[in-house]
């Protein structure tokens, strides 16, 4: 089946056809580094890792462009509040920002602009739509004329019979109700302080819309494939960087809008103004594994909103758990005659689970299958009808499914000898019957991300997801 995905600009679920064959250019909207990102905000990224992951695995060549906000209302009124300048209030942020990407294996893209580095490109933008017509000046701010974009609300399906003419905002903050001209760029006022660049629109900084028309167009041309965020991109940013580029450019800006669906807790958005959010770092000072975290937030589909519990968590944790032993149990197999049973096993998963992510990124799914399997093969460990040979098939078979999940790839238990002299000491309290001691060496051991397990084979060491 061909690889689909729900465009939000036709509501449907369309064939993905890239411009250029093999290759597909991609735009998500990042943070704002005026905080530590919270889990919410990471779902997005998630979702657009896991887009990113399967269009490789499938063999496209991805170039993803991913903005980092690092002036608008809120990091300069941040930056102000703590009396530093603004580079170095959002450095901080940044770097979290990178460190927690790492923590949840989510792979790099390959261009992070930042919207500092890239006013030139935004004023070139702003002065093209003024001299085209589709832009004005008001007190020193320059706003995009709505009113001059006949398709408006195309994304959004929003109503414009609402749509007050010359009404303006120019705070960067989402209007719900009301579509209304936006400020393209914000003349200087006392609450920027020092913030401000002195260009050919007069001394001031561009608004949070313009940033991601003029950075995504640079890095991937004025018309690309695939554009995403969570939901509530959807309007008014992601309608008016339609309006603004294509008004610009006369040429249709992107072909496929994704958006995913909600992190919620307890009924509502997880959103910093709720202040019902965790940041990663809340959650791994829990000591919650960052690959459960990972997993929690990909198994649910990315259109569907995904209910934050701790529960949810700890379900995630046993699933990454039973796949890690799954893997253990695999590496322990012993020679055996081969079984053919295994090659069709494995075709037959892999085939499902390319079948259900092309349509549309059906993960909880994949994952479905993923288990099937590892219920199947692990009946034929038990039984011995397995060979070694096989094992090795499967294990390679689950490395490549996990191209796309990203969870399994740090399964290697490879024991340090600090580790297995602990392990030793413990076994010689334990043989002397100094329970205490056996009991505080495992702490010990338990503090390096490692259970040890005693069965009558001796101890085992696993994994502590
Ligand atoms: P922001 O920093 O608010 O612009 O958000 C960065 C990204 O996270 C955007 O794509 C948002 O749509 C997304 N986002 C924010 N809150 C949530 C949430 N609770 N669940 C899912 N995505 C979210
Ligand atoms: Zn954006």
């Amino acid at each position: 089946m061909a690889l689909r995905f729900f465009n939000t600009l036709t509501r449907k679920k369309e064939e993905f056809v890239p411009i250029e064959p093999g290759k597909v250019g991609m735009y998500c909207c990042g943070p704002t580094v005026y905080d530590y990102a919270h889990i919410g905000n990471f779902r997005a990224y998630m979702f657009e890792d896991l887009l990113r992951r399967y269009l490789e695995y499938k063999g496209f060549k991805v170039t993803q462009v991913m903005n980092v906000t690092d002036v608008d209302d809120k990091t300069i009124a941040g930056s102000r509040a703590k009396n530093i300048s603004l580079s170095e209030y959002t450095k901080r942020y940044k770097d979290a920002f990178f460190e927690d990407l790492d923590y949840l294996n989510i792979e790099r893209a390959e261009h992070f602009p930042e919207a500092t580095a890239h006013i030139k490109e935004m004023v070139d933008l702003v002065k093209k739509l003024l001299d085209k017509g589709y832009a004005y000046r008001s007190n020193g701010d320059i706003y995009f004329k709505l009113s001059s974009f006949k398709e408006y609300g195309k994304l959004s399906k929003m109503k414009l019979e609402n749509l007050k003419i010359g009404a303006r905002v120019a705070s960067d903050e989402y209007e719900k109700e009301q579509a209304s001209d936006f400020a393209l760029w914000k003349g200087w006022d006392q609450k920027d302080g020092d913030v401000f660049w002195e260009t050919e629109l007069g001394k001031g900084r561009p608004g949070w819309h313009i940033e991601c028309s003029a950075m995504s167009m640079k890095y991937l041309g004025e018309h690309f494939d695939i554009h995403t965020g969570g939901e509530d991109n959807i309007f008014p940013h992601h309608e008016n960087e339609i309006a603004q580029s294509e008004s610009a450019t006369g040429k249709k800006f992107v072909n496929f809008w994704l958006h995913n669906g909600f992190l919620m807790v307890e009924g509502k958005k997880m959103a910093k103004s709720f202040g019902n959010y965790y940041t990663l770092r809340d959650l791994l000072n829990k000591e919650y594994n960052p690959m459960a975290i990972r997993y929690l937030l990909m198994s649910t589909h990315y259109r569907q909103q995904l209910n934050f519990t701790f529960q949810g968590l700890e379900a995630a944790k046993n699933a990454i758990q039973r796949l890690f032993d799954f893997l253990d149990n695999l590496k322990r197999v012993k020679e055996e005659k081969d079984n053919s049973e295994v090659d069709s096993l494995l075709q037959k998963a892999k085939m499902k689970f390319e079948d259900v992510l092309d349509d549309d990124l059906n993960i909880s799914e994949g994952l479905g299958v993923i288990f099937d399997l590892v219920r199947d093969i692990n009946r034929l460990i038990d039984d011995e009808k397995i060979s070694r040979n096989d094992a090795l098939k499967v294990i390679e078979q689950m490395r490549s499914f996990d191209k796309v999940l990203g969870v399994l790839e740090k399964d290697e238990l490879v024991l340090d000898e600090r580790i297995k002299e602990l392990i030793k000491k413990r076994e010689l309290a334990r043989f002397e019957k100094n329970w205490e001691l056996a009991d505080k060496i495992r702490k010990e051991i338990e503090k390096e991300g490692i259970i040890i397990e005693d069965t009558p084979e001796g101890p085992k060491a696993k994994r502590k997801i």
